[in-house]
């Protein structure tokens, strides 16, 4: 075997791929080869080293989107050399872009009377949330400032089910951040108790809609009302943002009755997934302020690039033009009637598994509703005072036939829960369901032979043993 990767490669035009040097050779982890290879040759070393990951269709874990129409696909892929901070080269971008978040901040109801409604895109709800965030505190920060206030101990509030994000953020902006457990009996936010969190130094609340480790929606309706009463009694006037990562592209098609967006009073801004419910292959995020006056002015840099003033929000600068693209796309090429019905069946779909996972002797759903494409299991505490395995074994398991299904535990004061968790994205047939339903029931049949406990198994006793715990919940 020849490691030497100093040695010039002889590689021409018809060396046969697999019978150059390159491939007896290490691929580089450290330094730059030294010479250079054919486009074939490069190609496929980086395409098989790819190969062996979980097919993006049986990928269950993830909320992100893995199928797009081949138009889409074609749109997108056209558009792979642009970028989007060049708005005087393709000003036509910006302006698809700004029709999105018109389409968006309509979808959700603002009451924002310009033409151009106030938002910003992202490469995801990451940067969405940060600048959700970012809005809240320099607001907060500008009127305690006004008061003659002290501003250097902001805070946030939001239940445990957060999305690492909202750490991220309270990290690398220093605010503090404050969380209400969630538990059986307040399996959301619970809003009286986030109130008890609040004080003068609270820059927002923030409810999810489609929480990422339960799949259920906090109900910001509720949360609006005593957030009303609370704001008259104390006269502060604490805003909420909205994580609607997963939730701000299904509510508005499948539940339009429902309140959780700028229909409330003190919803000031909402933030979503373009990649994830809104169909678009990663990564495209969204914000949208209730109106111009919630986005503070120093979050808008003008700059001067090739030639122009353009007027950017955000906190990347290059991005890709693409997602924006395929967005627009989506909403034309399906409409609200489109949307509504893939949305739809994402839910019949998660509604099937839910009910025949319900079914089985061994499971336990998390919640007897679906609200969103996705839910959560557990082992029924009955069957694992005897099991010898684990919902991480099953997850092993699965894994053999091509599934990825998550399992993992659940935030602080719910951590001795192992859960598991299914996504049924666009893509996710009825057949594909009894496929895995399938794998899923064999795998316990295998599992009920066991004569001694799998490792996991071992381990979560132990886990258990130490929290003084028996196996209640
Ligand atoms: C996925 C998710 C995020 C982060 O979104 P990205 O689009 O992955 O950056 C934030 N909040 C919630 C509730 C999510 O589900």
């Amino acid at each position: 075997m020849k490691t030497d990767q100093t040695k010039e490669s002889r590689a021409t035009a018809e060396t046969a791929v697999y019978g150059s040097e390159e491939m007896l050779t290490p691929a580089p982890t450290e330094f730059i080869p030294q010479h250079k290879t054919t486009p074939e040759i490069a190609y496929r070393m980086v395409k098989d080293e790819t190969y062996s990951q979980t097919q993006p269709h049986l990928n269950l874990a993830t909320f992100v989107t893995t199928y797009m129409d081949d138009y889409a696909t074609k749109l997108m892929n056209d558009a792979i050399n642009i970028n989007f901070i060049d708005e005087t080269e393709y000003p036509r971008v910006a302006v698809m872009c700004g029709r999105c978040i018109n389409i968006l901040a309509n979808l959700w109801h603002t009451p924002e009377k310009n033409a151009w409604k106030a938002g910003a895109v992202g490469i995801g709800s990451s940067e969405a949330c940060m600048l959700g965030g970012v809005a809240a505190w320099l607001r907060w920060r500008a009127k305690r400032r006004k008061e003659g206030k002290p501003y250097d101990k902001p805070n946030l509030v939001m239940s445990a089910a957060y999305q690492i994000v909202w750490e991220k953020f309270c990290q690398l902006w220093q605010i503090e951040l404050r969380t209400v457990p969630i538990s059986l009996e307040h399996p959301t936010l619970d809003a009286e108790a986030a109130l008890k969190l609040c004080d003068e130094n609270t820059i927002c609340i923030v409810p999810i809609a489609g929480v990422t480790w339960t799949g259920l929606n906090d109900d910001v309706e509720a949360l609006d009302r005593a957030l009303d009463r609370y704001n008259k009694n104390t006269g502060h006037d604490i805003p909420i943002h909205v994580d609607a990562a997963s939730g701000g592209f299904i509510l508005p098609f499948t539940s339009p009755d429902e309140k959780w967006d700028f229909r409330l009073k003190w919803v000031c801004s909402i933030s979503t997934s373009g990649h994830k419910f809104g169909l678009v292959y990663p990564g495209l995020g969204w914000v949208v302020w209730r109106d111009k006056s919630y986005l503070p002015e120093e979050m808008s840099f003008s700059v001067n690039y090739l030639g122009a003033n353009i007027t950017q929000v955000g906190l990347n600068f290059s991005r890709p033009a693409a997602q924006i693209l395929g967005q627009y796309y989506n909403f034309i090429r399906l409409g609200f009637d489109g949307y509504r019905e893939i949305q739809q069946n994402s839910m019949s779909i998660t509604q099937y598994c839910h009910d025949e996972i319900g079914k089985m002797h061994c499971f336990r759903n998390y919640s007897p509703k679906v609200v969103n494409p996705l839910f959560i299991w557990y082992m029924n505490p009955e069957y694992e005072k005897r099991a010898k395995w684990t919902l991480f074994d099953l997850q092993a398991s699965l894994q053999q036939s091509g599934w990825m299904v998550p399992a993992y535990t659940l935030p602080k004061s719910m951590d001795e829960v192992i859960v598991m968790r299914v996504v049924a994205r666009q893509g996710m047939s009825r057949d594909m369901a009894d496929m895995l339903l399938g794998d899923i029931r064999n795998a316990v049949a295998e599992f009920e032979k066991l004569e001694y406990p799998t490792p996991s198994r071992i381990a979560y006793e132990k886990k258990i043993h130490q929290k003084g715990r028996v196996f209640t919940h």
